[in-house]
């Protein structure tokens, strides 16, 4: 067993051992921001999004307690709440405006700034997995549609029917929509409330981000957002990570992840400063509105949002954890 995992296994034990400072690590997960209804989010609902955020943290935190890299942390993170229908991820995925769930997701590695995105992918159970092979076992960074698909089975990924997505409550978020649109009346911001993220700092100080969502509403077109579009949504370098959630044209055009990142490293900013400046001031005075989760090098955590709530969960270096829907957790 080299020093780093006997160290990382021994603050798994203990966060009080001194051993433990050299090597901080922190995870910080998101499951979505926008108009929460209070209504509408009954106690069980809460309670049942709110453990399917401690689980997906809990098998981040496992896989960087035992020593392991801050990417296989936020893929593990990505996996649990793609396959849970609570989130617009994967299962429970938003529809389009042909009745079909339409996926991006994106993964970076700010060690060595090597990224992996998928968009419009329908039947891929996990697209931060394919995003990372993306990545890891092809020579681009982004692929989309029939053909992310092809690369997808050319590497022996199994492909699910598309029903392995589908849920009620989203199919009939779809047939409302539908029916709003043709009375031009706006879409609530709950009906593509629910995208993914994790950002992660692991025992050799190396970070990485990934998103994964089903984009918006009855998009068409192939409209695809900021999630998978590495700078936009998804970003990680050696200094900061950030993982996005929100209206996605405006993330791409502000380029809200990377943004963020290069204030801290060309300003110096603080990763609270420059992450609350971008959400707080520069995307509303756009007119957008949405989230970000983030990571610097010492295991900082920012969460701002300008929406009503953002579903978020993290674990900081000295091993405290939480879950918060609101503002005030
Ligand atoms: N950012 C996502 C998109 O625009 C949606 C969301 O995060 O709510 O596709």
């Amino acid at each position: 067993m080299n020093k780093r995992v006997f160290c990382a296994a021994l603050c798994a034990l203990t966060m009080a051992l001194p051993v433990c400072a050299a090597t901080p690590t922190a995870l910080v997960i998101h499951g979505g921001a926008g108009t929460i209804n209070r209504d509408a989010l009954t106690a069980e609902r809460e309670q049942a999004i709110r453990a399917a955020l401690d689980r997906a943290l809990d098998a981040g935190h496992a896989v960087l307690a035992a020593g392991g890299p801050a990417l296989d942390a936020v893929a593990a993170v990505v996996v649990v709440l793609e396959d849970s229908p609570y989130f617009n991820a994967g299962k429970g995925a938003v529809f389009n405006a042909e009745g079909v769930n339409e996926l991006d997701s994106a993964i970076m590695d700010g060690s060595t700034q090597r990224a992996g995105a998928v968009a419009g992918v329908h039947r891929v159970r996990n697209p931060v997995l394919l995003a990372r092979a993306v990545m890891e076992q092809s020579p681009h960074v982004m692929l989309v549609g029939d053909g992310a698909e092809a690369f997808a089975s050319a590497i022996g990924m199994a492909l699910v029917e598309p029903a392995w997505f589908r849920t009620e409550e989203r199919w009939q978020q779809l047939q409302d929509a539908k029916a709003r649109a043709s009375a031009q009346v706006a879409l609530p911001r709950s009906y593509y409330f629910g995208t993914v993220g994790a950002v992660a700092l692991d025992s050799n100080g190396h970070i990485a981000a990934a998103t994964s969502t089903g984009g918006m509403t009855n998009k068409r077109w192939g409209r695809v957002g900021d999630a998978p579009i590495i700078g936009a949504g998804t970003w990680a370098d050696a200094g900061c990570g950030v993982s996005a959630t929100g209206w996605g044209e405006f993330f791409i055009r502000l380029h809200v992840a990377a943004d963020i990142c290069a204030r801290m490293a060309y300003r110096g900013d603080t990763l609270t400063a420059a992450a609350e400046s971008v959400v707080l001031q520069r995307l509303p005075a756009m007119g957008g509105d949405g989230g970000v989760i983030a990571i610097d090098g010492q295991g900082n955590i920012a969460m701002p949002f300008n929406t009503a709530g953002m579903y978020r969960a993290w674990i900081k270096p000295d091993g405290s954890r939480g879950t918060a829907v609101y503002a005030n957790p």
